[in-house]
């Protein structure tokens, strides 16, 4: 795999990469690399298997989903994922992490790993996009919110990393190595969701 030993032979620098297929890809490449890791776009089964860890970005998961089976991806990621690999998925990236969706187009597929319910464009029925100051898993962290979905329900073995007015609607969740948020970090300059994802990938 792709880690970057340092001069004692240790590996520090995890290499993740930004599956790229569709969405906000250049955005979480910068944030990853300001984060403190190696950063590459991902299209492909072989650069799939070349990286440590995945980040699945914003974008419009229907489309991603339907590029996902052109490019012959969506079983690969699934076998990695099941496999351990840490990932972690914002907005549309969250609905591709997610084992169940609501409001859904008809058939949209998910690569799941996460078990938990994601409802589509949920906040996005009552405001298109809203931004928020949120407590992620005990930093404060400034979230914009763009056609986002919210988790609807979780599973036993899922944390609940975050919660945003209105509804105190669940945002943010970890289920062992797999990390998923309705927002998008990316857009902000705060790389502090993408550190906890690179502290991740580092302890895998
Ligand atoms: N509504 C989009 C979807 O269903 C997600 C929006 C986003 O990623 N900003 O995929």
């Amino acid at each position: 795999m792709g880690r970057t030993p340092d001069q004692n032979g240790r590996t520090t620098v995890p290499t993740i990469g930004v599956l790229a297929l569709q969405g906000d890809v250049r955005e979480h490449v910068q944030m990853l690399q300001a984060a403190g890791a190696t950063a590459t776009a991902v299209r492909r089964p072989p650069e799939l298997e070349a990286v440590d860890g995945l980040v699945i970005p914003g974008g419009e998961s229907t489309t991603m989903w339907k590029l996902a089976e052109i490019f012959e991806m969506l079983e690969p990621l699934r076998l990695r994922i099941k496999d351990g690999m840490p990932a972690y998925g914002s907005c549309a990236g969250m609905i591709m992490l997610a084992d169940r969706i609501q409001d859904g187009v008809e058939g949209q597929q998910t690569i799941g790993g996460i078990d938990m319910v994601v409802r589509r464009n949920a906040f996005g029925r009552q405001a298109d996009s809203f931004e928020a100051d949120l407590d992620f898993a005990g930093s404060a962290v400034h979230a914009v919110f763009i056609r986002a979905p919210w988790v609807e329900s979780v599973g036993r073995d899922v944390k609940v990393l975050a919660t945003a007015a209105p509804g105190d609607r669940i945002v943010a969740v970890r289920q062992g190595p797999l990390l998923a948020t309705s927002f998008h970090p990316e857009l902000t300059g705060d790389t502090r969701v993408h550190e906890y994802f690179v502290n991740m990938v580092r302890e895998l």
